[in-house]
């Protein structure tokens, strides 16, 4: 296929007829692969390049000059490095037709490969630049469609991104951040607090959520929405988890020896979705437990739903988790693909009940019966329910008629650092 130099210099032919000619219209399309790296992970390297092959041939085979390409110029299909291939497309017909060949390229693309004795499916993430924003040199067009890639993987995958320059903006502010996020790890701009999580019929205390805060010396507060995604994005997430969990075991077993039966009895640690593929994910458990000395039966670990119950490989990680001796709860219940015919294939022993829900469950009735049976489903399947974000004392007395066991919230206290932690536990009667 061709390589790297023949793109730029069709890019660069491109930009030339446009130069000459303001109807001339053209696109550069930078493809990838969702995930790629499990297929060589799961199935191995000669099964990866083979579906390279067979991705790189039907891309060629797709780009037929006669029903899209005006002025007979052939499209050009080139491999560049990994599992990256670009397409130019010249002298298009109309600027239109490009989302058409797009979505039909991503189509094709997705459909299953057969390997050997493999059905292999991948996701396909494509960035689109087109005349109009196609500014700068060759090198900059490739850049772009690259960036405009990113941000269809960014939010989901299995997509085409057109390019704009705020994304390039965005995308730089989030190399920036990663690079601060780096630093901030390395020197300790990152602490964690405690939310108290209260059993809802007599008010006792019975466990803290940790939850990750950075406090950067220029920019003060930053909450962690702006960055978890971007840890993510980066691979920092394996580093920042282990950070909080290592933290969080060690204020936690301190608490057991100095507040003796006025500790909370369970800790609760957040895990994103990029951790639980981390191969290493589970040893780090296993290693924060054993250095802290933390019983865990004692520590519990948050997974949200989006981890869909039919991905075999989380499922087998939330097992192995499990057999730790540890608990599992599902974090946001009710947001994203929230399925409660779904929950009894997850192997949790505890749902929390997101926010979004519990600020309605005085309001809406429709939430109302959505709590009343998501909590009636979770009793049945021997687990049991938390309410998040209860902010009033009638959400609160809502809740606990609905017979939700535990709640969390500012109504009880707002996330508090480990001193105000410690007073907080100290004082409850
Ligand atoms: P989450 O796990 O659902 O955590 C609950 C969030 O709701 C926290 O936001 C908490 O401060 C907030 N909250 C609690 N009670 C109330 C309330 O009454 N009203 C309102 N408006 N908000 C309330 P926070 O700390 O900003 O964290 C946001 C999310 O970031 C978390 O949602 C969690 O998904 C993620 N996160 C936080 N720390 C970590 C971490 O250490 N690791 C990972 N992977 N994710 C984390
Ligand atoms: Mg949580
Ligand atoms: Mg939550």
């Amino acid at each position: 296929m061709p390589n790297r130099a023949v793109v730029l210099e069709r890019i660069a032919r491109a930009l030339a007829s446009a130069h000459e000619d303001p109807e001339y219209a053209f696109a550069v399309l930078f493809v990838n692969a969702d995930r790629f790296s499990r297929v060589n992970v799961t199935l191995g390297a000669a099964v990866g390049d083979q579906l390279l092959r067979l991705m790189a041939g039907r891309l060629s085979g797709m780009v037929r000059p006669s029903d899209v390409v005006a002025r007979g110029t052939p499209p050009t299909t080139a491999r560049l490095g990994g599992d990256e291939f670009v397409v130019v497309l010249e002298g298009l017909r109309r600027a239109d037709d490009v989302h058409r060949i797009a979505q039909r390229l991503i189509d094709a693309l997705s459909k299953p490969y057969g390997i050997g004795d493999h059905q292999v499916h991948v996701g396909v993430s494509m960035g689109v630049v087109l005349r109009a924003q196609a500014v700068g040199d060759p090198d900059s067009v490739l850049q772009d469609a690259s960036t405009a890639m990113r941000e269809a993987k960014r939010i989901g995958g299995a997509r085409y991104c057109v390019f704009e320059p705020a994304m390039k903006v965005r995308a730089a502010r989030r190399g920036s951040v990663e690079a601060e996020l780096r630093r901030a790890l390395a020197e300790d701009e990152l602490f964690v607090v405690y939310q108290p999580i209260v059993g809802l019929a007599g008010g006792a205390c019975a466990g803290v959520e940790a939850l990750v805060r950075w406090r950067h010396p220029l920019r003060g507060a930053i909450p962690p929405i702006e960055f978890i995604e971007i840890a993510e994005e980066t691979g920092l997430i394996g580093p920042l988890g282990e950070f909080v969990l290592k933290e969080a075991c060690h204020q936690f077993v301190a608490w057991q020896r100095s507040l003796g039966p006025r500790a909370p009895r369970i800790l609760s640690v957040n895990l994103s979705r990029a951790q639980l593929t981390e191969p290493q994910l589970v040893d780090q458990v296993r290693c924060a437990l054993d250095a802290s000395g933390l019983p865990p039966d004692s520590l519990q670990l948050e997974v949200t739903e989006s981890l869909a119950a039919q991905d075999m490989q989380i499922q087998s990680r939330l097992h192995e988790l499990k057999a730790l001796g540890l608990t599992l709860a599902l974090d946001d219940f009710g947001t994203g693909y929230s399925s409660l015919a779904s929950l009894h294939q997850l192997p949790v022993d505890v749902v929390k009940i997101d926010r979004s829900f519990v600020s309605q469950v005085e309001t809406s009735a429709h939430h109302r019966v959505l709590i009343e049976a998501t909590v009636r489903v979770a009793l049945s399947l021997g687990m049991n329910t938390v309410a998040e974000g209860i902010e009033t004392e009638g959400q609160a007395a809502a809740l606990t008629e609905l017979g939700c066991d535990k709640g969390q919230g500012y109504f009880y206290a707002k996330p508090l650092s480990a001193d105000t932690a410690t007073d907080w536990l100290s004082q409850r009667p």
